[in-house]
């Protein structure tokens, strides 16, 4: 048989990986979750974690991140058999075959558990919450070296929730080197009140209707190398404009839906919001002013719309559904904020034109 031209075998390299990869990016999940993640709590950044829960970037990943996270959630089943294989009893999912879950300050605080188990070696007899992660080596390395307090934080508090919510004591973080199959475990023990000061926290974030002092007042910072919201917390970007960056929007504590999760109530049309509905917005989206706040200064508020004098120009410009006002949608796509009020000059020229990014 001839041998295959080399630009045929060129053009075939990679093109099962990538086409995997396009798979996971077009299926992956919403991350914009209708709570706030008891795996987010214990960030060391209030801001970022309120930024999450405010929906502030729909963050999409890109499809090799995906393959990791698939390989960490693949490795739960693997984790159980081995904790049966040494005879502990492990029980990972309820009647109804779902994991076991929490939910507190009105359903808009949740997390779902591993699993929960007994016949451990060194506790026979004790219940324990059960807390699997894989690492990449370097982390794994800290994480023996340190600990899973020091090492990874979140993990930590995500444990102390856990036991708080579901009356246990005990939690076993069982740890593997992603590319040794190494093991670790630790035995961590409720400590009630950081478990208790980190509940009092989460609520802190649901309730705050500006964004909290964040971890570093530089964006050179290290903490915010990797951060997501790098571009709104010191640049000109703003939210993307759903239910949760409208200033009538507000969290409801102590009337959860029937399945447990959170309501969210518009003060605009003096009704709840359905989750869809969160995530698409509408027409009457104001931006909470201090997203606004690196760009322009509220100045007034006329006919419902809120007036803005930009910082870098001393211009005016609208937010709102006024006939020369831009809507939230408009301000989202304009990547220069100081252009605004020079396209209203234009708006008022052509009322019926839009800002479209
Ligand atoms: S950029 Fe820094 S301060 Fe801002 S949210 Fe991210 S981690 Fe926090
Ligand atoms: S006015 Fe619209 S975008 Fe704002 S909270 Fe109500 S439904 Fe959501």
């Amino acid at each position: 048989m001839a041998a295959m031209p080399q630009e045929v075998v060129d053009a075939r390299l990679g093109r099962v990986t990538r086409a995997i990869y396009e798979y996971l990016e077009k299926t992956q999940e919403d991350g914009r979750r209708a709570h706030l993640g008891a795996s987010l709590i214990g960030k060391p950044c209030r801001r970022q974690v309120w930024y999450t829960w405010r929906w502030a970037k729909n963050i999409k990943h890109e499809g090799r991140l995906l393959q990791l996270f698939k390989t960490g959630h693949l490795a739960e089943p693997r984790f159980i058999d081995d904790l049966k294989a040494i005879g502990a009893q492990v029980v990972s999912h309820d009647e109804n075959g779902q994991q076991f879950r929490f939910t507190a300050h009105g359903g808009h605080f949740a997390g779902s558990l591993d699993g929960v188990a007994t016949g451990l070696p060194y506790a026979p007899k004790t219940w324990a919450v059960l807390e699997f992660k894989t690492h990449s080596h370097k982390s794994f390395l800290t994480l023996v070296s340190k600990g899973v307090k020091i090492a990874k934080p979140e993990h930590y508090s995500q444990m102390q929730i856990y036991m708080l919510e579901m009356g246990l004591d005990r939690a076993l973080y069982l740890a593997k080197d992603k590319d040794k199959d190494e093991m670790h475990d630790e035995w961590i023990t409720l400590d009630k009140p950081f478990a208790e000061a980190e509940k009092a926290k989460a609520l802190a974030i649901i309730q705050a209707d500006i964004p909290p002092a964040g971890v570093a007042a530089e964006p050179g910072a290290f903490e915010c190398k990797f951060c997501d919201f790098k571009d709104l917390c010191f640049g000109e970007q703003v939210p993307e404009p759903t239910c949760r960056s409208c200033a009538h929007a507000t969290p409801v504590l102590d009337r959860p839906q029937p399945d447990g999760s959170g309501t969210w109530a518009c003060a605009r049309w003096e009704s709840d919001i359905p989750l869809d509905a969160q995530r698409a917005g509408c027409g009457g989206h104001r931006y909470i002013p201090i997203f606004l706040a690196n760009v322009a200064e509220p100045q007034d508020y006329h006919n419902g719309d809120v007036v803005y004098r930009v910082r870098k120009n001393g211009k005016l410009f609208a937010n709102g559904e006024g006939p020369a006002a831009f809507s939230s949608a408009e301000i989202h796509a304009c990547p220069d904020k100081a252009g605004i009020p020079i396209a209203g000059e234009l708006k008022g020229m052509f009322p019926t034109a839009k800002i479209i990014g």
